[in-house]
């Protein structure tokens, strides 16, 4: 991955999710996204991100210090310190958790269940495509909150999808009409979503706004679809209002630029 497509990537996600964060679980067709806006479910001010940023920055500093290496016990101790003191969030509050992150990260078991099955992992393994990583390394780093097989996969195939892009990949048009796409929490509903979004439309602007437009869980399909244009149209693409409003972003800087180093 170059410089510009790391930037791209991981201000991408952090805008999409913090555009989504103010409609996160509102339904489809109840609101329309054309900006970043403040309040709303949360209650937050304009431009703030949520678990599926931070998490991200947690993984990506624990590949920064342990020379890109994904050591489970070391995200783990970082997802805690997100989660119980509020680490690599705009105001050092946490107000949006998953419940199989959750559990996982206070009993420090990865759930298997049937049920668990959401997008907890997809949403913040984004850094695991800036430096090549084994599917082993991958889906070690899903099993930290979620080790269901098929959440591990879909990790492993994502990373693969990231890695397409930054080597120039874009993908088919998409013709399934918006009623076809699923836009909740499940693993696969995101991961469809947020390529649907991305194959459809012509700009980074105009795929995350596509994402929060689904409605349900906004910031999580804007935060993957993000991470893929932001690689696809680079950092420079992402509307220069959004970057201004993001809030938190000198903690983004610092990884970003730690992340460069040495590419
Ligand atoms: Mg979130």
């Amino acid at each position: 991955m170059t410089p510009d497509q790391v930037r791209g990537m991981l201000y991408g996600l952090a805008v999409g999710d913090a555009l989504g964060v103010p409609y996160e679980f509102k339904g489809r067709g109840t609101f329309h996204c054309d900006g970043m806006a403040g309040h709303g479910t949360h209650n937050r001010p304009a431009g703030t991100w949520s678990d599926d940023t931070a998490m991200t920055l947690a993984t990506l500093h624990s590949l920064i210090e342990d020379d890109w290496n994904v050591d489970p016990s070391d995200l783990l101790a970082r997802y805690r310190n997100w989660l119980e003191a509020g680490a690599y969030t705009p105001d050092g509050e946490v107000f949006d958790c998953g419940l199989t992150c959750a559990s996982a990260i206070r009993s420090g078991r990865g759930s298997t269940g049937e049920r668990s099955q959401g997008n907890g992992s997809l949403m913040r393994i984004a850094p695991l495509a800036i430096r090549h990583q084994s599917d082993e390394a991958i889906r070690a780093a899903s099993a930290v909150t979620h080790a269901h097989p098929h959440v591990m996969d879909m990790c492993v195939r994502q990373v693969r999808l990231l890695e397409r892009l930054a080597n120039g990949w874009t993908p088919d048009p998409d013709p399934r009409p918006e009623d076809a796409i699923r836009s909740g929490g499940f693993v696969d509903e995101t991961a469809d979503a947020a390529l649907w979004c991305l194959a459809d439309t012509g700009s980074y602007r105009d795929c995350v706004l596509a994402a929060v437009n689904l409605g349900s869980d906004t910031d999580t399909t804007a935060c993957v679809a993000g991470a893929m244009a932001g690689i696809r149209y680079g950092y420079g693409a992402i509307p220069a209002e959004w970057l201004k409003a993001l809030r938190g972003a000198p903690m983004i800087e610092a990884l970003a630029d730690a992340a460069v180093q040495g590419l």
